[in-house]
């Protein structure tokens, strides 16, 4: 050690060092009161002069006895372990003052035979840092757009909790997609904020917890008592959270009344409650109110679990299945009032060894919502051009002669999708007047470009192109007049015994009259009988599909019959 500077005595210069450093000092004796303390730490603790503080204990400092307590705890237990405590996080609260965050360190004080004579401490005032953490991690469990907790928040919050029972609501709104679509997203984001500001409202009252999950999904999580009544009260809540939503909302001179919900219910509950589980059924009960039609609820239950492993199962096996050549394509002929052949449409089987013959009806959207549609769509093409390429003599005879294919809306999420198809029927030598492509209305509802440009550039190229099921959707009318859609398909829940039934007749009179105004065909499916086909026909309609005449048959069995 180098010599002290000239005049000024170690008790002096220790003062010195104590100021200067950048740290709160204080030394206590064995009963826990302070001996001593720097500048920096009387200004914290708002303590004029020093003699006010030695010979006190922190009772003297806090107002509140249980503030000082687990500082004298920590004093106690370095005096009697001889250990030091080191980075110690604790809050400094004084009254009338900001609240101060501290990173402490306390460590015994010997004197020089190595015996304990008191406690020294030093501090570190972090409460920037604090704030900051604190801050970041609030962020992590809200959900920034509507301020509600988020999924992370709503499942720590399960976790956390202690409870016999409990419910949970998954909450999906309905035709949001389109709102966002059709009215941009700035609009979307504002209907969000209102309908959390809806369901907080019913979540204070029913004093549940309320999360958005994400995109237009939101939670409702109950804790119960009781078993008791706890069915009653979901339901109670999802009926009061569907007539919340349902309410027209104002926004921006926009009165958006479209928008419903789907809602899907589960149980938490017992001793070892599985919490992912809960919310695995919440999600397949939701997407079983949405496929009842939407705007209702589900609870989640033992069949709906045997179906969601059947899909499961089916998707499994989907994945192989043209790898497996398990895919057949039969054929449906259609007709015209002379009963000549005009055409057939395309229908897609599937063989599985494992599952048996499944509908289309069933593998068809499970395909759509794994994107496993795309390949199939690409062989169903595929097919269907190489049985045209078998049927050229026929073709030769009967140049207008149309082979109809299905081809589903994902499908015409891909850009290139006409030009695919341009280059399948080139390559086969083939013409583009011999394919009609069937498309559902809801690619017609689809707002984007792309689907819009590809519909357009197929008519271009000479393909005709059929709005299948029509009636069942959402058609506007002039999304249907800006588009180049030859012939509307009526849909055949309106020709099922339309013979009998004035309503379907003047629903079907109605839509030939508006393809003929427009300068489109209609074509009848699921004509099952002659007096239907008799009645649609005195309608004006003057093609048909349907068992009256033939069901879908196999290929072979086709050009057996009709060529
Ligand atoms: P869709 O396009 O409306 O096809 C007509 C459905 O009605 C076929 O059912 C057909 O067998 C059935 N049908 C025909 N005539 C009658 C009748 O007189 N009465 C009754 N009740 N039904 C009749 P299928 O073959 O089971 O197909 C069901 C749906 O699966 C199709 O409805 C279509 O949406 C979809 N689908 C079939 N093949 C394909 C395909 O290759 N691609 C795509 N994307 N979807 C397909
Ligand atoms: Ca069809
Ligand atoms: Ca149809």
């Amino acid at each position: 050690m180098s010599d002290k500077p000239e005049g000024i005595s170690a008790e002096e210069l220790l003062r010195i060092v104590l100021e200067s450093i950048p740290l709160r000092v204080f030394w206590k004796d064995l009963d826990l009161n302070y001996l001593g303390a720097n500048r920096k730490l009387l200004d914290d603790i708002g303590f004029k002069h020093i003699d006010d503080l030695i010979g006190q204990s922190d009772y003297h400092i806090y107002e509140n006895p249980e503030d000082a307590d687990p500082k004298r705890n920590d004093d106690r237990e370095v005096i009697q372990t001889g250990k030091s405590k080191l980075d110690i996080e604790e809050s400094l609260p004084i009254d009338g003052k900001e609240l101060k965050w501290l990173r402490t360190n306390k460590v015994p004080m010997k004197n020089a035979n190595g015996k304990i004579i008191g406690v020294l401490g030093t501090y570190q005032v972090i409460t920037d840092q604090v704030n900051y953490r604190q801050r970041i991690e609030k962020q992590a469990f809200i959900d920034p757009l509507t301020g509600l907790a988020n999924r992370r928040k709503l499942q720590h919050e399960i976790t956390s909790s202690s409870f016999d029972y409990s419910g949970l609501l998954f909450i999906d709104l309905d035709h949001f997609k389109h709102v966002n679509d059709t009215l941009g997203h700035s609009i979307g984001d504002l209907i969000l904020q209102k309908v959390a500001q809806r369901l907080q409202s019913i979540a204070n009252k029913n004093h549940a917890l309320l999360a958005r999950l994400g995109g237009d999904e939101f939670s409702l999580f109950k804790i119960f008592e009781s078993p008791e009544d706890k069915e009653a009260q979901l339901k109670q809540i999802a009926a009061e959270v569907l007539t919340s939503i349902s309410k027209s909302f104002n926004i921006d001179h926009h009165i958006i009344s479209s928008i419903g919900a789907s809602i899907g219910i589960a149980f938490i509950d017992g001793e070892n409650k599985h919490i992912s589980n809960g919310f695995i059924e919440a999600d397949i009960a939701m997407y079983s109110a949405k496929a009842q039609g939407r705007n209702n609820y589900q609870f989640f239950n033992e069949n709906l679990r045997l179906a969601t492993e059947k899909k499961h199962k089916l998707l499994n096996y989907l994945h192989t299945a043209i790898q497996r050549n398990e895919f057949e394509l039969v054929y449906q002929p259609q007709f015209d009032s002379s009963e000549k052949l005009v055409g057939a449409e395309a229908l897609l089987r599937w063989h599985s060894p494992e599952m048996g013959a499944v509908s289309p009806s069933e593998f068809i959207p499970i395909a759509e919502d794994s994107g496993l549609i795309c390949p199939i769509g690409n062989w169903v093409i595929d097919e269907a051009l190489s049985t045209l390429v078998r049927w050229h003599h026929h073709l030769k005879e009967n140049p207008n002669f149309k082979l109809a294919i299905n081809v589903s809306s994902i499908q015409f999420h891909d850009k290139s999708l006409a030009s695919t198809i341009c280059q399948k029927v080139s390559s086969k030598g083939l013409s583009s007047k011999n394919l009609s492509i069937e498309i559902t209305e809801s690619v017609l509802f689809d707002y984007t470009d792309t689907s819009t440009n590809t519909i357009i550039a197929l008519k271009n190229k000479g393909f005709s192109i059929v709005v299948d099921d029509f009636g069942t959707g959402y058609s506007s009318l002039s999304k249907l007049s800006s588009l180049p859609i030859d012939t509307l398909k009526i849909d055949r829940s309106f020709i099922k015994n339309i013979d009998t039934n004035q309503t379907k007749e003047k629903l079907v009179k109605t839509i030939i009259n508006m393809a003929t105004l427009l300068g489109m065909n209609t074509i009848a499916e699921g004509v099952e009988t002659d007096q239907e086909r008799l009645t649609v026909e005195q309608l004006g309609c003057n093609q048909f599909q349907g068992y009256a005449y033939s069901k879908p048959i196999s290929l072979e069995k086709f050009n057996e019959l009709y060529l």
